[in-house]
């Protein structure tokens, strides 16, 4: 009997930004979830896609000087060349363009106007939404979006505004939600967020809007087409879009049924879209009739080398360049291998490059290398025949025999990092044992054959483990593979089960190292670019010590000091060069007053290019000791006069 075929999601991403690590991280998941449920001879449909309506993009697309498709366009093709550059090999890409998305999210609305709840209410409803409307951007912001209670952009009072919207009412769904995830028809997983979610059921929900009136970029709502459909409902619905909702035709009903209704459907995402996944989505299906997702797997967050990832720290690694770096196959490695998926952790790419030669260059590659040359020497080249009552091999079969099923075991919890640790420990005992026994020396001595057996068992080994890492580096395990003359047809969990495969005889070659080893730390573009920026000024009005030596120092006297509004770290100096008078901005405020300064000598560079620092001209930098939340100025320690040189 065919195994149940499997349907893995990741979200659908928004194509205001290009492609990250973080973006990355779901989809590489994603991609060897699914490559592993094909191992296991399951069907499986790996769906990811992009996110393109709402103000943002129209804005963004606005500022581009581009209409709002054309931008989206171009955007998508940084996420499809970047998933291709990973080896992401998904079954379709959706975007909340395609005609089909939309034909789909008419139908849904049109299905959700005439839903009624189980009291009779009508499900959708009009009502007022009221939120914080910036003229100047044309769209609304949020308090987070707010600095000091202003637009950041327009440096103006958002207006309350209201609008007449269309409303889903979530509260009547919210009984029947809970109780499908606490009989686990709708399992939440890791516990935790399960638990999230039942609390969040627990403050009983506002209703949420399905639409927006002041949104054109959009999908028109059938019913009142001067509103648009508000995010929920135009994201989410790409899960069933994506496989033929609502479409009349026999093949895309075939493919609805196939994997929506009979398939295992899991979504996969980051833990901050939890509340639209596992509530309005549900209430959504609910509503319109529709089968719900079996399983919403919501992974943790990351910091990167113990940072957050901003765009200040320059640490929003571009999946491109850490594929230049080492390469597609390792770069999913290196990810996958940081920390368990699903809780919080840390991507330690200061050390990635160690973990790529440790893991990949020596403990696996070098196995490779080490075995087939020693066959190319010794063996002209061909796998010598298998002895079975060699010393250390009972173990090592013992170690392989349920290795597969560990490892399948492992991915059907999510749990991709122990999948992969049970292919390390089969390294691991292989190395061991090729080191225990010694086939070098039984050369020597002339047991060829004792020798031989060694050698076969490590190809064993390296083909067991090129199956159980094939969804994790499908590439360079079927690079692997081919060294050992194995192709796709043996490429399955049930082959890996098997011992003593290999067939005695064949010709095995390896013309380089499948992993070659890397000396270059791998340093984003981002950050290398700030390291640059950081030399030239940095924003407190310091100077980088490495700069000193180009520096023109010259004692100057403050003439006048004053608190700049809205800085609290900054001083605006009037100061006397001697032949000339200047204005500089200082990040010394909480060291000394305005008045502390006053007819002081400081030292200050005076060849430095003029700076704007919060929009008022720098002429210049003053020079101050600093240490740990300690700073004091530097000024000459007797009387001279200004414009004395320093150095
Ligand atoms: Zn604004």
């Amino acid at each position: 009997m065919a195994k149940r075929p499997i349907y893995i999601t990741t979200p659908i991403y928004y194509v205001n930004d290009r492609p990250h690590i973080g973006h990355s991280y779901t989809t590489i998941a994603a991609d060897t979830l699914a490559r592993y449920h094909r191992l296991a001879d399951r069907e499986a449909f790996f769906l990811t896609g992009t996110d393109e309506h709402g103000a943002k993009i129209a804005e963004a697309a606005s500022a581009a000087g581009k209409d709002p498709q054309a931008f989206c366009d171009g955007i998508v093709l940084h996420f499809k060349d970047a998933w291709k550059a990973l080896g992401i090999e998904e079954n379709d890409f959706i975007r909340t363009t395609d005609t089909r998305h939309l034909e789909s999210v008419t139908k849904i609305l049109t299905k959700l106007k005439g839903a009624k709840t189980e009291s009779g209410e009508d499900v959708v409803y009009a009502s007022k939404y009221e939120g914080l409307y910036c003229v100047g951007c044309e769209k609304y912001l949020t308090e987070k979006d707010l600095v000091d209670g202003l637009c950041p952009d327009h440096k103006r009072k958002p207006d309350l505004v209201s609008e007449s919207n269309w409303f889903f009412r979530l509260s009547a769904f919210l009984p029947e939600i809970k109780r499908l995830i606490e009989s686990e028809e709708l399992l939440i997983l890791p516990l935790e967020r399960r638990k999230e979610v039942l609390g969040l059921i627990a403050q009983n929900l506002p209703d949420f809007s399905l639409s927006r009136e002041k949104v054109s970029w959009g999908i028109p709502v059938p019913f009142d087409p001067k509103q648009s459909a508000y995010v929920w409902v135009d994201a989410l619905s790409n899960y069933i879009s994506a496989i033929g909702y609502g479409a009349e035709d026999v093949e895309s009903q075939r493919l609805f049924k196939k994997w929506w209704n009979d398939a295992e459907t899991v979504h996969l995402m980051a833990k901050d879209i939890l509340k639209f996944h596992c509530l309005f989505w549900p209430a959504m299906l609910l509503a319109i009739g529709e089968k719900l997702p079996e399983k919403l797997f919501l992974h943790g967050f990351f910091t990167v080398d113990g940072e957050k990832m901003s765009k200040t720290l320059g640490n929003q690694i571009d999946p491109n360049e850490l594929v230049a770096h080492y390469g597609a196959d390792a770069s999913r490695y290196l990810l996958l291998t940081q920390y368990p998926f699903g809780v919080d952790g840390d991507i330690q790419v200061a050390r990635f490059t160690e973990k790529y030669n440790s893991d990949l260059a020596n403990e696996l590659g070098n196995l490779l290398s080490r075995v087939v040359k020693m066959i190319e020497r010794q063996f002209d080249g061909k796998l010598p025949g298998p002895v079975r009552d060699l010393a250390g091999v009972q173990e090592l079969m013992e170690l392989t025999e349920d290795a597969a099923d560990k490892a399948y075991g492992e991915i059907k919890h999510f749990r991709i990092q122990g999948a992969i640790e049970v292919a390390q420990s089969l390294i691991k005992g292989a190395n061991k044992f090729f080191d225990h026994a010694a086939p070098w020396k039984s050369i020597k001595e002339g047991r060829l054959e004792e020798a031989g057996g060694v050698l076969y068992v490590c190809c064993e080994i390296l083909r067991v483990v090129s199956v159980l890492l094939y969804p994790v580096m499908p590439t360079k395990m079927r690079e692997l593979r081919a060294v050992l003359g194995e192709g796709d047809d043996t490429l399955s969990l049930d082959s890996a089960r098997e011992f003593f495969c290999l067939k005695p005889g064949s010709a095995l070659t390896l013309s380089e190292p499948l992993f070659p080893r890397i000396q270059e730390p791998f340093v984003p573009s981002g950050m290398k670019k700030l390291e640059a920026e950081k030399a030239t000024a940095s924003d407190d009005g310091l100077l980088d010590i490495s700069d000193f030596g180009k520096v023109k120092l010259q004692v100057a006297e403050v003439l006048k000091a004053e608190k700049v509004e809205g800085a609290d770290k900054l001083l605006k100096l009037q100061i006397d060069l001697g032949k000339e008078k200047r204005q500089i901005i200082a990040g010394v405020a909480e060291f000394y007053s305005a008045e502390d300064l006053v007819g002081k000598q400081i030292v200050v560079v005076a060849n430095l290019k003029p700076a704007k620092i919060r929009g008022i001209d720098s002429q210049g930098m003053l020079l101050a000791a600093k240490k740990g939340k300690k700073l004091t100025l530097i000024s000459p320690s007797g009387e001279i006069p200004v414009g004395a040189s320093v150095g």
